[in-house]
């Protein structure tokens, strides 16, 4: 998870590569990955994979009736997909990233 520091040295934003000095405030992900709070608009959404509801559609695959895939991209989720599906079209961005609920228990 992100945490959000102030630099001791002088960086560079791993999102828009602006220059990030010391002293100033910065997301920090780990070991050399920075993101400058003020030098971006933080596009980047919430992950879409939200772990409780790929475990609660697994779960529903599994045990009950429900075929619920989720797009990778925008995190909706979707009818109709198979468990072990990957790659199908989402029906609300449009991306090839909808992945059925078991497999993307796999990459949690
Ligand atoms: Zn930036
Ligand atoms: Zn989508």
């Amino acid at each position: 998870m992100a945490r959000t520091i102030t630099l001791k040295y002088d960086g560079t934003c791993r999102d828009c590569g602006a220059e990030l000095l010391a002293g100033t405030l910065a997301r920090y992900y780990g070991r050399g990955r920075i993101y400058g709070t003020e030098c971006h608009e933080d596009t980047r959404p919430d992950p879409a994979l939200n772990a409780d509801h790929v475990i609660a559609a697994a779960r529903e695959s599994t045990f009950g009736l429900g075929s619920e895939g989720i797009c990778r991209a925008c995190g909706e989720s979707q009818d109709g997909v198979e468990p072990d599906a990957s790659g199908c079209e989402c029906e609300a961005c449009g991306a090839h990233a909808v992945c059925g609920a078991e497999e993307l228990l796999f990459e949690l």
